[in-house]
């Protein structure tokens, strides 16, 4: 089928929730998407932060094929191999010790708030503003937007929002009833914020000296994203429970809930479930991606190229006055524009790059971790040439 093809299929049975770009994608490697017609383009969105392994990682495609030719899925009433390896691994690479499975960065964040509201027994949770945790009902609620909550009330109750990278507003809210302080490492939805350096250490702080847990939703900024395998490792702060999907498992839908020590032994048998979760083969996934994290250096590459893309970004804000800032870590970045950015990403799209505009008029690059320095280059040089007719 053609793009026009699929985009009229799509309009007649699927529900049209999505502002989607008129491209059908096909087929990728490493940085590079195709689609349909086959045109290639340099994939700086990555499903969102999902593809850190690049596209068609051939461990991650051979993990998926020798493991779906055994077992696809059992319950978790049963044990698998696969499962216990993977929460071995999570523990080796991550600040906790215990892993509970799920299916995506919502369900993870439900199941964070959940560990959390059984191991204080209290049931305020304290989120930013700006920030995004999900699409159920709890976690439209627990994101500070009012944009993803309306027409889908009531919502859930027991949350109150402070401001990002305000620790005394953090302090403020907490009450008797405070069970956890939930919090993105960076803000990626609401704009790519990069809090300030001590910001998360000292809500930490604040939260322990209350008896209040802390939450990171590492569902974007995990797997290497940031530089370091997960953020809290960024930025040299553990909280008590973190939330995982997006890379977890190189594309594979998946989500995890890690804890440490008490915390993690809070959950008893019939506390909480998911048929999905973590079966064989998102396991078999998630270990192969992990293990291509760790065995092709994509944390450094995360670091090293995240800086390199970052100061030609700068070196394009140094010589154009349309782009208010630029942002980010690793590679996870940031160009905030003095304009909507749509068109822009349809200019870029047009000339083989595909980006993504999150917060109205923030150009977020969440590129696999392994694009080369060449295809940053050619990125870079597609957007200054684009930002000449602004
Ligand atoms: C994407 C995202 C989510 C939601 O993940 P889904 O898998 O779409 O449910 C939650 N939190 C953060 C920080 C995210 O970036």
């Amino acid at each position: 089928m053609n793009t026009k093809e699929i985009m009229d299929l799509d309009k007649k049975y699927v529900m049209q929730t999505y502002g989607r770009q008129p491209l059908a994608l096909e087929k990728g490697s490493g940085a590079v998407v195709w689609d349909v017609e086959g045109k290639s383009y340099i994939d700086c969105v990555a499903g969102i932060a999902v593809n850190n392994v690049g596209h068609a990682h051939p461990k991650v495609v051979e993990a998926i094929c020798k493991q779906a030719k055994n077992l696809i899925h059992t319950s978790n009433i049963y044990y698998t191999e696969e499962q216990v390896t993977l929460a071995e691994l999570l523990a080796e690479v991550s600040p906790h010790d215990k892993a509970f499975f799920c299916n995506s960065g919502a369900e993870a964040n439900e199941g964070a708030i959940k560990l959390a509201r059984k191991h204080t027994g209290k049931g305020e949770i304290i989120t930013m503003k700006n920030s995004f945790h999900g699409r159920t009902i709890t976690t439209i609620t627990a994101t500070g937007q009012t944009k993803y909550q309306k027409n889908f009330g009531p919502l859930t109750p027991g949350f109150s929002y402070v401001d990002y990278c305000d620790v005394e507003a953090a302090a403020d809210a907490i009450t008797d009833n405070t069970a956890a302080v939930l919090v993105e490492p960076v803000q990626g939805e609401g704009g790519v914020i990069v809090p300030p350096k001590d910001y998360l250490k000292e809500l930490k702080a604040v939260c322990h000296e209350n008896d209040v847990l802390i939450i990171f939703d590492e569902v974007q900024t995990g797997f290497g994203r940031t530089g370091s395998m997960f953020a809290s490792q960024t930025f040299d702060v553990t909280p008590d429970i973190t939330s995982l999907a997006k890379a977890i498992a190189g594309g594979f839908p998946m989500g995890a809930v890690l804890a440490s020590g008490e915390v993690g032994e809070t959950f008893e048998p019939g506390d909480h479930a998911a048929t999905f979760g973590g079966s064989p083969l998102a396991c078999a996934a998630a270990k192969a991606s992990i293990n291509v994290t760790l065995e092709e250096n994509l944390l450094e590459k995360s670091r090293e190229n995240g800086a390199y893309f970052k100061a030609k970004l700068e070196a394009i804000k140094d010589k154009n006055d349309v782009v208010v800032d630029v942002r980010g870590i690793g590679l996870m970045l940031g160009m905030e524009l003095n304009f909507q950015c749509g068109e822009l990403v349809d200019k870029m799209r047009e000339n083989g790059i595909i980006v993504n505009c999150t917060a109205g008029n923030v150009l977020r690059f969440v590129p696999p971790l392994l694009i080369s320095r060449e295809q940053i280059d050619t990125v870079t040089s597609v957007l200054e040439e684009v930002l000449q007719d602004y």
